[in-house]
């Protein structure tokens, strides 16, 4: 069985982490969507919450689950017994340090194969960044982040 490992920080889930999503489930038998957790930027939302927003969106994909990790991610992709870490590339800005931690898993664990996916180009300037900057401001998420969780972001500024 094909199984890979989608990582990243999801705070909170974009419209463009979906599509990335979408587009491996159809290449591998299984797709585990990771949320890290010891991440240096302090997140918005919680790991629960993040999880939650994921899971909301991913609703329908049957061959896709969510979970999270803590260590190293060489570590989490073999405990999963997965082959293959999949990243997203926006843009070059993206290019270096992911060439980077490509290389420095490889050295780590050289049976994982990093695999990258370009980014759809309707989505190639959105960043969970943006979105939260976006939402913070009172301007519209709406086709930032999937609509099912559009709201529930949305009251999370209302809070803060
Ligand atoms: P962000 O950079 O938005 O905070 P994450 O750390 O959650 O995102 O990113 C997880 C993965 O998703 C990374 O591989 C990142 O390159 C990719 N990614 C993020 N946004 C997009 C997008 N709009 N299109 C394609 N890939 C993306």
């Amino acid at each position: 069985m094909r199984i890979a490992i989608y990582p990243g920080s999801f705070d909170p889930i974009t419209n463009g982490h979906l599509d990335i999503i979408q587009r491996s489930s159809q290449v591998f038998d299984k797709l585990t969507v990771a949320v890290v957790k010891n991440h240096s930027k302090k997140p918005l939302f919680t790991m629960e919450e993040r999880k939650g927003l994921i899971r909301k969106t991913i609703n329908g994909l049957s061959n896709v689950e969510v979970d999270h990790f803590d260590g190293l991610l060489v570590d989490f992709v073999s405990a999963k017994g997965a082959q293959v870490i999949i990243k997203g590339l926006r843009a070059m800005s993206d290019f270096e340090y992911e060439f980077q931690m490509a290389l420095l898993n490889r050295k780590l664990q050289p049976n994982v194969e990093t695999m990258f996916m370009m980014t759809n180009h309707q989505y190639s300037y959105l960043s969970s960044s943006m979105v939260k900057e976006i939402a913070a401001l009172g301007g519209s998420i709406t086709d930032l982040v999937p609509e099912i969780i559009r709201q529930d972001i949305l009251d999370k500024f209302r809070k803060v």
